[in-house]
């Protein structure tokens, strides 16, 4: 079995996939925009959780609803929903993050036409008593929301399950991150960006025994330490959908050793408490881990986390890679680079637009910053 192959078939064509794997197992397919999305829940529910990235045609349809200044993750998964290219999902589920999607959340439910649509009102600010409290109430309404929706009881027992599968999926991709960080030879880092693509929207029941074969076969190729002295370069941002880029960077001489990425380790960082309430063990989860810019902790705590992650990725830079229009971690940035100045730690940052490839101007760009790291 090629694990590889398989997991970078279905990441080449999510929507493929999707209405593949609706037909095969009829398992019902849930859409998602963000890794707020109380995942476990909809595997408990029986049905599979899919990320939604947006489309890479032109924008017509969405632009009757949105404003041109909206990032093009928004605009293009509406877009791809208007134009009937996600007629495989069963309903979809918002979680409350920054206002372009809350908005989206109003014109998806008007426009859209699937047959649910669930709001996750989740805290903004997660480091006080009370968000716990809150956020505990709000993941029991999702979780009877999707009960009704979907036509199944969650158990308690099917709940640990879920979290069980989910916590070992996490466990895994982190693991197989962190062999790359040791020797980025083991795998490049476009084909391990569409292993996490992949992990976001496979029926988790066939994700996980591909990501332990993926892994074996890794780790039987991997040395302890790298050899390669290119500069080691940390990812940090929103979404990127862009394989492309990856392979850019590396063409330009770069290393790609660890990211800060919601396509990255937001979307697997931290471990599900097993021996909890699981309502409250997944609240924990989204409590501990560090917040993402449309959540807030106190004001230095991203910047600190950053700097860390550089320095024991033993980073020579930082890339800042952002949607256009992106606010939450437009208004973060200032305030994050300054951190990595006075760490004496080089950045850039990138804006793109889902809809576009990696061009020349991006290319120049990273040959210039990481001529500048050499
Ligand atoms: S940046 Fe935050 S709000 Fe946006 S997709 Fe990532 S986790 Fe969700
Ligand atoms: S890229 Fe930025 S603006 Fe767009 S949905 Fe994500 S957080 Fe919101």
């Amino acid at each position: 079995m090629d694990a590889l192959k398989i997991l970078k078939a279905a990441a080449a064509d999510p929507y493929e996939y999707g209405a593949t794997i609706k037909a095969k197992t009829g398992k019902k397919v849930v859409g998602n925009f963000c890794t707020y999305t109380p995942e476990e829940l909809i595997y408990a529910a029986g049905a599979v959780s899919f990320r939604l990235f947006g489309t890479k045609e032109d924008i017509s349809l969405a632009d009757k609803h949105l404003q041109s200044y909206c990032c093009s993750l928004v605009r293009g998964g509406l877009e791809d929903a208007l134009r009937g290219n996600l007629s495989f999902l069963a309903g979809t589920v918002f979680p409350h993050t920054c206002d372009s999607i809350q908005r989206l959340s109003d014109i998806w439910r008007l426009n859209a036409g699937f047959p649910f649509h669930i709001d996750i009102v989740l805290p903004v600010k997660l480091d006080t008593l009370s968000a716990r409290t809150y956020m505990v109430d709000v993941l029991a309404g999702c979780k009877t929301d999707l009960e009704t929706a979907l036509g199944v009881q969650i158990t308690p027992e099917r709940l640990q399950h879920a979290i069980s599968i989910y916590n070992d999926i996490r466990r895994t991709l982190g693991d197989i991150y962190r062999m790359r960080s040791a020797d980025p030879s083991v795998i490049s880092a476009g084909d391990l960006y569409h292993v996490i693509k992949a992990s976001m929207i496979m029926d988790r029941d066939e994700l996980l025994p591909l990501l332990n074969a993926l892994y074996a076969e890794l780790k039987a190729g991997a040395k302890a330490v790298s050899l390669n002295a290119s500069p080691r370069v940390l990812l940090s941002g929103g979404v990127c959908n862009h394989p492309d880029i990856y392979d850019a960077l590396e063409s330009s001489g770069a290393q790609v050793v660890w990211d800060d990425l919601c396509t990255g380790t937001r979307y697997f960082e931290g471990q599900i408490e097993e021996n909890i309430d699981p309502v409250e063990a997944i609240a924990d989860r989204y409590i501990s881990r560090m917040v993402c810019p449309a959540k807030h902790l106190n004001v230095t705590a991203r910047g600190e986390h950053l700097v860390h992650l550089a320095k024991v990725q033993n980073a020579a830079g930082v890339i800042f890679l952002f949607l256009k229009f992106c606010d939450p971690h437009s208004f973060d940035y200032p305030y994050l680079k300054k951190f990595l100045d006075e760490a004496g730690i080089p950045n850039i940052l990138l804006e793109v637009e889902a809809q576009l490839p990696a061009d020349a101007q991006l290319r120049t760009r990273f040959d210039t910053f990481v001529d500048m790291l050499n």
